[in-house]
């Protein structure tokens, strides 16, 4: 598990490049500049790391394009100690970026192999989510809700009810709705009912899937 100075330099230009392509909170780039990308990626891959693109990982799914976890975490206007829910635990690299930021993370992943691979791995690398759980995304985490931000990172056929729920008011939902493609969307909780909903553009992740196996 080695992190090099190539690395480091490939990173850095990584990072421009989604400057580039519009993100512009310097926190969130700095972030970006921080993660290994290439440790959560099979070691074929290797080469892969630091391009913006989306990678195969195991059981079938992937870890999103660097721009798109940019993207999204942007959206959600992290502070220090934010209490952050994540559906779609997968390689752990957004996890990462949370906690980079800063958040109390929880994250949810309904795949057992990626579960147990991404619990063994992050501490690894110095990263402490609060808690990764073996579960379905779709039902949230009520026990430890209400959330300042909730980030989805698998396309959403609809937008979970028990998410909306378990925002705070003034909180954040971030999440890709729609089948074969998503449009990204934004929904702030300002009141008990109240819900402003803002989309941005079309995004293609895995499904978020129901019944988990
Ligand atoms: N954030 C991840 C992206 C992984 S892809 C990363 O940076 O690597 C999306 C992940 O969502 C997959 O790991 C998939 O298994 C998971 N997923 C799909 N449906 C889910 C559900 N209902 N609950 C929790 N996780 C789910």
């Amino acid at each position: 598990m080695k992190d090099t100075f190539k690395h480091k330099g490939l990173r850095q230009q990584l990072v421009e490049i989604i400057r580039d392509k519009g993100i512009t909170d310097e926190k969130v780039l700095k972030a970006i500049g921080k993660v290994p990308r290439h440790l959560f990626m099979d070691s074929s891959f290797l080469d892969h790391a630091y391009q913006d693109k989306a990678f195969p990982i195991a059981a079938d799914q992937t870890i999103s394009q660097p721009y798109t976890v940019a993207f999204q975490t942007e959206l959600m206007q992290i502070k220090p100690g934010d209490t952050v829910l994540e559906i779609g635990t997968g390689s752990g690299y957004q996890t990462a970026v949370l906690c980079e930021l800063g958040a109390r993370v929880y994250s949810i992943e309904r795949q057992l192999e990626l579960f147990k691979s991404t619990s063994k791995f992050l501490p690894k690398l110095g990263y402490r989510p609060k808690k990764l759980i073996f579960g379905d995304g779709y039902k949230g985490l009520k026990e430890e809700a209400p959330f300042d931000s909730i980030i989805v990172t698998a396309g959403a056929p609809f937008v979970p009810k028990p998410l909306m729920s378990q925002l705070k008011i003034g909180g954040r939902l971030v999440i890709p709705v729609g089948d074969q493609v998503q449009t990204m969307t934004l929904f702030i909780r300002n009141g008990p009912k109240d819900f402003e909903k803002h989309e941005y553009g079309e995004f293609r992740f895995v499904p978020l899937l129901e019944d988990k196996n």
